[in-house]
């Protein structure tokens, strides 16, 4: 297959451009650069079947041949991310989603739209089903994202429903590992680079809200069998790890990973409207995909402490003293 991952040089991009041209595929990567990082990349510029251009789809698709599918990963998606990039992210996946489905539609190509559990918002059901409608604000300091993305499946939907386009959404909960950016400010890389720094770990509010942590090789996993997927035509599907523990949890155990003896320090979170409990239910995902995570939370926080470490340069706590 001929496959363009828009979005390709990100955290979650690069890894499926990886996977895809593993997988045999040729494989059209399309980024500007604004969250996603060139590093990601240059590792795959050797194969004669990675093709890359910088462009923002906000403004169409660059020149490339007729294609077989489309991941629409384009978005930054980090909450200080978005909040730095607020109009990028409203116009990528609204107009550049409409660019990416025409595309889709003319070219008959599978066509797979990235969206995020921030679709549910602050959730008042738990586990979040893909039936649960949300509980979301228009205005807030997550509006630019949630609303983005409620859009961006409102019209793939369309397309869908009145183009024939060959289209699924996957709502992508919380997703760590390698060639996620250290200073994104993310849950994972912050504490992670902050064990290793030896600098307290940030918790912000209390920490007693909660998160589910998929490892990225599951997450993309589970990309590749929706877009696979004939059943999946039409549907929206919840992708994530459903083992969920507290922020607090989540430090403890990085703590211990790395031989860390740094301290917390609680403060408040620098984008604010933070949902309290997020724990994907993935019985669509299982039934339709036969999918689930395999990582263990240790393995996969082990392999991305090991990724950071040599990302920064930087030793174990307990090798530097
Ligand atoms: N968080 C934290 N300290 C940090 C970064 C994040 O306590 O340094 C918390 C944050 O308040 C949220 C959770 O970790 O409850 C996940 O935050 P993240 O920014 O990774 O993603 P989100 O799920 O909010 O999109």
């Amino acid at each position: 297959m001929r496959v363009l991952v828009a979005g390709g040089a990100g955290f979650i991009g690069s890894n499926l451009c990886a996977r895809l041209l593993d997988d045999g595929h040729e494989v059209w990567c399309a980024d500007n650069f604004v969250t996603g990082r060139a590093k990601n990349i240059a590792p795959l510029a050797d194969s004669p079947r990675f093709f890359f251009a910088e462009a923002d789809i906000i403004g169409g698709l660059p020149p490339m041949p007729r294609l077989d599918a489309v991941f629409h990963l384009a978005s930054p998606a980090s909450p200080p991310g978005y909040q730095r990039f607020p109009i990028e992210t409203m116009r990528v996946n609204s107009e550049g989603t409409r660019h990416l489905l025409d595309r889709a539609t003319v070219d008959v190509a599978r066509f797979l739209y990235a969206s995020t559990s921030e679709a549910y918002g602050d959730p008042l059901e738990h586990p979040q089903l893909e039936t649960y409608r949300g509980n979301v604000s228009s205005t807030g300091p997550r509006s630019m994202y949630d609303e983005a993305k409620r859009y961006g499946e409102a019209l793939t939907m369309a397309y869908h429903r009145t183009r024939g386009a060959d289209a699924r959404i996957v709502r992508i909960f919380n997703t760590y590992g390698p060639q996620s950016d250290p200073e994104d400010g993310r849950l994972v890389p912050n504490f992670i680079t902050q064990a290793l720094r030896r600098q307290p770990l940030t918790v912000y509010a209390d920490g007693r809200q909660t998160r589910s942590l998929c490892y990225v090789s599951d997450l993309v996993e589970g990309l590749v069998r929706a877009l696979d997927c004939d059943a999946a035509r039409g549907e929206v599907i919840n992708l994530g790890n459903p083992e969920e523990h507290t922020i607090l949890e989540f430090a403890e155990i990085i703590r211990e990973l790395t031989g860390s003896r740094s301290e917390l320090v609680f403060s408040e979170p620098a984008v604010g409207d933070d949902p309290q409990r997020r724990r994907p239910d993935i019985s669509r995902a299982r039934h339709l995909l036969g999918w689930e995570p395999a990582i263990s939370l240790w393995d996969g926080l082990a392999r991305t402490t090991r990724y950071f470490r040599e990302e920064l340069g930087l030793l174990e706590p307990s090798e530097s003293h």
